[in-house]
């Protein structure tokens, strides 16, 4: 049974320190932060940021343990050995990693339990067998100067990974970059949220106990201006996996461009939930309020824009009013809570802020609007109706659970709608007809599309968008060989 006051006392005794070289700093720290529990608005902890000389010492660190380490002289095998340790020890602690990612993200407890942590357990999994299966391809060519030649192709470690994770669900996330990156034999230095940093501390200690050697994996909490910058400039980071904003990885691309290094990029989303006339309109409507409600809409893929057939509008509409009133947002440890807090005051007026733009622009306010009576950065689930894909509410992730109703005639109106925004990462289509469903599947641009229902969370399927949802995959044969360099070998015989 999950327990707040057991949660609060793993916060408050995790080391709150960087991890560096396989150990939690000791010495004072120049700066610090405190991580707030968006439930009670209370201090859970306070946490030492890594300056830039702390920086400095994490890459040194990754570069020592791959360039000269035994990390470096590790076979694939044995990454993927100590990659299931490292799972195991993740799965004995399961419990207590979901209830501490519960208080620090203020999500229902029941979320991490079921999603989060089986999904960063998988990851984890997934890319242990996947550690000793990369290899190339042998490659016929026609010579040189009339002699034969042995042509080959291997993947090699891209190098020290810099891995920065969003607030909203820390330990899946960071478990997608961390897990493939050690796959592929890189070092990886993870900077986790300022907001929702503890379990990621939490995963330090793990990578100690599975006998990670120094400098494999680093930890360093602090702010995203502070830290986060530091070690995207840094000119010894080879890579960089970012998760966030489309603002702020607009930012770590320019800063990774200034050494040509790549990027994944995962941004946000304005992911189109597609409901035909032909739906299971019960099943449709449990889906798409799952989608815009769940992990209090901190989703990059949350199916914010509702598109409905208006042959079923009015009838739709209704079935989603009324299964947002059923939503009920309260302490996350509270077994009857489905909806939790949003993380901070700023993402709460933020949420608010579109609220109001969503009325001033026009659309019909059908649920919620306003915040429940009680402490914490609370919204209530809501909804807009008749509104237009013009409209603001329509075009800018709100990253809060609102969602916004509009009606279309038909299916070329339908895949019209759907491709006019700035993003692409998710679509949802609720349709019995199975040439619609595949011809709307190829048609609306998106990294994902899942058909009456939702992409099952699963390491095997690449996830990622494009346009302002950013570039490359995460998960998947995708997400490993992302952390390679392809190299060629042609020896001529
Ligand atoms: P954010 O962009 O503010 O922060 C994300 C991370 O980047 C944090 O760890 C932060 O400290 C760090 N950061 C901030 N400024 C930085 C800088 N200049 N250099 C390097 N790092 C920096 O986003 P957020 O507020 O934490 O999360 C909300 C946003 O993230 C939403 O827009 C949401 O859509 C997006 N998101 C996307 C996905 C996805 O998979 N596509 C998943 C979760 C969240």
């Amino acid at each position: 049974m999950p327990q707040r006051s057991v949660a609060e006392d793993l916060a408050r005794d995790l080391p709150a320190t960087p991890f560096v070289a396989g150990r939690f700093e000791s010495g004072p720290a120049s700066q610090s932060f405190d991580v707030v529990d968006p439930v009670t608005e209370k201090v859970l902890t306070t946490v030492a940021e890594a300056d830039g000389d702390t920086v400095d010492r994490a890459v040194a660190s990754a570069h020592r343990a791959l360039d000269e380490g035994e990390w470096g002289r590790m076979d694939g095998a044995a990454r993927g050995e100590l990659l299931h340790a490292f799972a195991q020890l993740l799965q004995d602690r399961a419990e207590s990693f979901a209830d501490l990612e519960s208080l620090d993200v203020g999500k229902p407890a029941i979320e991490p339990r079921v999603i989060d942590l089986p999904q960063a357990i998988a990851t984890f999994r997934h890319y242990a067998g996947w550690a000793d299966k990369l290899t190339g391809h042998s490659i016929p060519t026609s010579g040189y100067q009339g002699r034969a030649t042995l042509s080959y192709t291997v993947r090699q470690p891209i190098g020290v990974v810099a891995a920065i994770t969003p607030w909203n669900s820390p330990t899946m996330i960071g478990s997608w970059k961390i897990a493939p990156a050690l796959a592929a034999g890189c070092p990886v230095i993870l900077k986790p949220p300022e907001d929702a940093p503890l379990t990621s501390l939490l995963l330090a200690q793990l990578a100690a106990q599975a006998g990670f050697p120094a400098g494999a994996l680093s930890v360093l909490p602090g702010r995203g201006p502070t830290t986060g910058r530091l070690l995207v400039e840094h000119p010894g980071v080879d890579k960089v996996s970012f998760t966030g904003s489309p603002q702020t990885g607009y930012q770590v691309a320019i800063a990774a461009a200034k050494g040509f290094r790549p990027t994944t990029l995962e941004l946000g989303g304005k992911s189109p939930q597609i409901v035909f006339a032909d739906a299971d309109l019960a099943a449709a409507a449990q889906g798409v309020a799952l989608g815009i409600f769940a992990n209090q809409g901190e989703v990059c893929a949350a199916g914010s824009r509702i598109l409905v057939a208006r042959a079923v509008y009015d009838e739709f509409v209704d079935r989603l009013i009324q299964l947002a009133a059923a939503v009920v947002p309260g302490d996350p440890f509270d077994p009857e809570t489905t909806m939790g807090a949003l993380i901070n005051p700023r993402q709460l007026e933020r949420v608010l802020r579109y609220i109001r733009l969503g009325h001033d622009e026009g659309a019909r306010l059908v649920a919620g609007g306003g915040r429940p009576d009680r402490p914490g950065y609370f919204v209530q689930p809501t909804l807009f109706a008749d509104a237009a894909n013009s409209m603001t509410i329509a075009r800018e992730e709100v990253f809060g659970p609102v969602g916004t109703i509009i009606a279309f005639d038909d299916d070329e109106q339908a895949v019209t709608l759907a491709n006019d925004s700035d993003y692409a990462l998710a679509a949802t289509l609720w349709t019995t007809d199975l040439s619609r469903a595949h011809a709307m599947a190829r048609r609306v641009r998106a990294g994902a599309v899942a058909v009456n229902g939702w992409s099952p969370l699963d390491p095997r399927l690449p996830w990622g968008g494009s346009k302002l949802s950013g570039h490359g995959r995460e998960l998947g044969l995708a997400g490993i060989e992302a952390n390679t360099e392809l190299k060629t070998v042609t020896i001529v015989l």
